[in-house]
This record gives structure tokens, sequence and C-alpha cells, in this order.
């Protein structure tokens, strides 16, 4: 099947050979681009559809979450996150598989709204040892048509181990060694153009034992599937690790062996100068969260100074220290964020951009397919109408209206060849049942949890 998106007023390719183009076009053949250009008189497609009025750019490839997260917003809004946490494993305790499915695609739904044609997930506890729950995630991101990355995560130190969360959402050593290599086994697909791949993610250094750390990086390896984890967070972990273990938590990831071009890192908000010399020597991976930072008040990344070092993606966070699945603000927080700290040239809306889809295409390892348009390149991208009420007066340089202007949500999202989003709709997709569950459960899981 070719369809051939003509006439696209501005077009945004992020690829350096070709450029921005103004009243271009896109050829799709199947899930893959097959051209991009400027003159479509000639080309035949099976389907046509006409662009003027939009701007298009790659999908926005988002790096680190907690899909079930979404469960529980707006809740212990004046925490910090050890107390967050604290707080919250209390209600996380009764997710079960229903729960996940219904939380994934409300969560996936609202990210493919803002943009997101990729995600990871991070699922680290298994309540009562359910490992099915990373299955029923898999099978919900299937429904909504996401490309996927998920990490199978794991906690095994809980409070009766000087750990944060309860006994029942943890698991042993053993138990997350012998899971991991089975979902890896039977879903990882490193194929050109996969829409699912799994890497490994122990929660933190302050929920998992030394030596869980250490096997996930040789499973990792065996199996050639990416490391995950927080990292350097809070100004509170960074003490803990040092009375802990004696060291930084980049010094401590480093006896671990966990420098290494396989890893990326949420976070990374505590950094000092010898920490981002490692980081830049092992290409070490950045998931950047900014709102999450700036809601549990966690400080602000030192991304500026981190940008010609590593590579670098941007990450909305779960959806209870956010709390939105909202990408597009996510990306323009990053970039306003960072001015706040290192001036009003600190990141560009180009630079911003870059980071939410090939800088994030570059941490996932997947930018020899996605995060950009180009040629062979997976048909994901997303459009803007430029008749937004929110951008009129802002079209001399549209680029900049998406994030210096409130863009809402994107109108236009296709993924993996399959339009999810036109004229701002979803495309065969019923969300607001999902939203009526998802409510009902959310309440069911907190008043447990009261009761
Ligand atoms: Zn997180």
């Amino acid at each position: 099947m070719k369809l051939l998106f003509k006439n696209i007023s501005f077009l945004y390719t992020f690829d350096e050979k070709i450029g921005d183009i103004q009243n271009g076009y896109i050829l799709v053949e199947d899930n893959v681009i097959k051209d991009v250009g400027r003159n479509w008189e000639n080309i035949h497609a099976d389907k046509v559809y006409d662009m003027s009025g939009y701007i298009i750019i790659p999908g926005f490839v988002n790096t680190h979450h907690h899909l079930y997260q979404s469960l529980t917003r707006g809740l212990a809004p004046n925490k910090k996150l050890f107390d967050w946490l604290v707080y919250l494993y209390e209600i996380w305790k009764f997710i079960d598989e229903e729960a996940i499915y219904v939380s994934t695609i409300v969560a996936t739904a609202e990210m493919i709204k803002t943009g997101v044609t990729t995600t990871t997930d991070h699922l680290y506890l298994y309540p009562y040892g359910n490992n099915k729950i990373f299955y029923s995630e898999i099978e919900a991101a299937k429904e909504i048509g996401i490309r996927f990355h998920p990490t199978r995560g794991s906690m095994s130190l809980s409070k009766k181990d000087g750990g944060l969360p309860p006994d029942s959402v943890v698991q042993n050593d053993d138990e997350i060694l012998s899971e991991s290599e089975n979902v890896i086994k039977k879903y990882h697909d490193p194929s050109k153009y996969s829409m699912l791949r799994i890497a490994l993610a122990p929660c933190s250094p302050f929920s998992v034992t030394p030596n869980l750390m250490k096997e996930t990086v040789h499973l990792a390896e065996k199996y050639n599937v990416l490391l995950h984890t927080h990292l350097a967070e809070t100004k509170d972990e960074e003490e803990y690790c040092l009375e802990k273990f004696g060291k930084r938590p980049v010094d401590y990831m480093e006896e671990l062996g966990w420098l290494n071009p396989n890893v990326w890192f949420a976070h990374m908000v505590w950094l000092n100068e010898e920490d981002i010399e490692k980081l830049s020597k092992n290409d070490v991976g950045m998931a950047h969260c900014p709102s999450s930072n700036m809601r549990l008040g966690s400080g602000i990344a030192p991304v500026t100074k981190l940008k010609d070092k590593i590579r670098i993606g941007i990450a909305v966070d779960g959806s209870a220290s956010n709390d939105t699945n909202n990408m597009i603000l996510e990306i323009r927080n990053a970039m306003l964020l960072q001015r706040v700290k290192y001036g009003s040239n600190a990141i560009s809306v180009r630079e911003a951009l870059k980071f939410g889809t090939i800088g994030g295409a570059r941490v996932l390892r997947m930018d020899d397919y996605i995060g950009k348009i180009a040629p062979n390149m997976a048909a994901d991208f997303i459009g803007f109408k430029l008749d937004k009420l929110e951008f009129a007066g802002a079209l001399h340089d549209p680029i900049n209206a998406i994030l210096l202007c409130d863009s809402k949500h994107v109108d236009f999202s296709i993924i993996n060849g399959k339009i999810k989003i036109f004229n701002g709709e979803f495309i065969n997709f019923d969300i607001y049942k999902y939203i009526k569950i998802h409510n009902e459960i959310s309440q069911k899981i907190i008043n447990k949890a009261l009761s």
C-alpha cells in the first residue's frame, strides 16, 4: 500500500542532507518512508492526502515512563521523591493485569495525542510476584499500535532490607533474572523497523542488590539488549550512595559495570564535572525528565553542559510525578528550564525538538530507523495545523510555534505506516471507554490503600 502525503506546507525532516522543505511530499510504502521531496506530480499512490496547512516533523520518542502511574495522578502533591515513593507504594501494590492494561492504553493515548510515536516504559514493581503484568502492558501497546521499547524493571530490596517499598512488590534476584531472560526470549525483536524491543532495568541503586545490578549487565550482554535505570535524581540519593557505598551514584555505577554504551539513565540531575566526563567517555545515554524534576523539587539537570558530550532524549516520566503524558509540554519544559539556569540561548527550539526525536532514537539505539524523515526510515511522523488559534501570529517561522506557542496536541500522527490521528481525532479508536474503566480502577486501588 502506497500513501502519498503531498503539498505539505512546512516539512522539517531533521535529516541533515534533506533539511527543511516548503510544499513538499512524503511517500510511504507499507510501514516505511520511500521518498521525500518537492515534486510529486508523477508519483502514483493508492491513497493521496493533501497536507496543505500542515507542519510535519518526525514523531517524538519518549525515553522514560511508568505507564501504570496514570492511575495515581495528582497524589502526594507536595512531597519530595523518597517520601512520595513511600506514600504511593501503598497504592501501587494493588495494581494487577487489568490495571496495567488500561493504564497503558490511557497513558499511550495521551502520548500519541501529543506526538509520541515510540515510547519506552519502566515497569519495576510486581505485586505478589505477578510477572504477567508485563505481558499485559505489551498487549495493550499492541492494541493501540505505538512503537514500544519497554524495560523489564525490578526491585529486590524492601523495607525489611532497608529499602523503601513494601515486601509485597519486590522479588528476589533469581526470580528477577529468570523472568528477565524469559521476556527477552518471548518478546524482543531486534530487527530493523521492530515495533517491540525489550531492555532490562533494575529500578535504582537504592532498590536492588549490587549482585542484581551486576548480573543484569551479564544477561543484557548475552542477549544484546539495552540497560536502563534511574540515576542521580536527587540530593538524597547522592547522600544515600555516599553513606551506603562510600561512592557517588555515577562512581557506584562504574563499579557495577554500568557505564557502557548500551546503558541509558533517567534524570541525572546531580552530576559533577568528573561524572560528566565519565558518562561522556563511556557513551552513556540520558532520559531528561524536566517536569518530574520540577514537580518533585529534585533540581535542574545540566543538559546544557551535557548536550555536546552524551546522547540525550526527553521523557515525560511516570504520570504520578508530572502529572501528564504530554510530550509537547515536556519538550517545551526541557527548553525553558535550561534557560532558567543557563540563559536565553541555552537550548533552542530546534535543539529541544531534536532531543525529543532523533536524540531519543539515539538513546534507544533505534536511530537507524526512527527519529527523522528520510527514505528508508520508518513511517512515523506527526503534524500540526497552521491555522490553530494558538499559532495565530507565529507563522513566519512555524517551527518556533510548536514549542514557543501552546500546541495543545498534534492534528496528525502516523505510526509504522498506520494513521492514528487525522484532523486532531483518533482514527478507529474509542479512548472514552477506557477512560471510564481507568477512573474506576484508580478509585478502587486508592480506596483499598486508604481502608
Ligand atoms: Zn522514573
